[in-house]
C-alpha cells in the first residue's frame, strides 16, 4: 500500500487505488479544503462558470433575503470569529499599503541622488 502526506493537515495518507492522484484525506477540514482548491482552480480556468455562480448565488441571495440574519442569531461564534477574521484582514491590508508606501519612498530616496535638481525630500514629508 502506498503512503503519502495529506497536503492540508500533513497527516499519513493511505493512498486507495480507485482514487487517482489523491492529495487529501478523509477529514471534513481536509475535504473542505479540497473542494475549495477545486472551486478555486475552475473559477481561474472558466468565465462561463464564474458568470453562473455570481447569477446563481444573486438568485439565491434574491429567494433567501433573511438567512444570513437568522444564521448569525443560530450562530454567535461564528460572529464572534467573522469579526475577528475581518479585523486582522483590514490590519493586514492597512499594513501591507504600508509597506508599500515604504518601498516608494525607498527608492524616491535612491533617486534623490540623481535627481536632487527636480525633487525636494521636504515634497515627500521628510
Ligand atoms: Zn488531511
Amino acid at each position: 500500500m502506498n503512503i503519502n502526506n495529506c497536503i492540508n493537515c500533513n497527516c499519513k495518507l493511505y493512498l486507495k487505488k480507485h482514487i487517482s492522484n489523491q492529495k487529501y484525506c478523509s477529514k471534513i477540514e481536509c475535504q473542505n479544503a479540497r473542494r475549495a482548491e477545486w472551486k478555486r482552480r475552475k473559477l481561474k480556468r472558466e468565465q462561463d462558470y464564474k458568470s453562473s455562480q455570481k447569477t446563481y448565488w444573486n438568485k439565491w441571495n434574491v429567494n433567501n433575503p433573511d438567512y444570513w440574519k437568522h444564521y448569525r442569531k443560530k450562530h454567535p461564534i461564528y460572529v464572534k470569529q467573522n469579526k475577528y477574521k475581518s479585523k486582522a484582514r483590514v490590519k493586514q491590508k492597512r499594513h501591507a499599503s504600508e509597506f508599500k508606501k515604504v518601498v516608494k519612498i525607498k527608492l524616491i530616496n535612491k533617486n534623490t541622488v540623481n535627481l536632487s535638481i527636480n525633487f525636494n525630500l521636504s515634497d515627500f514629508g521628510f
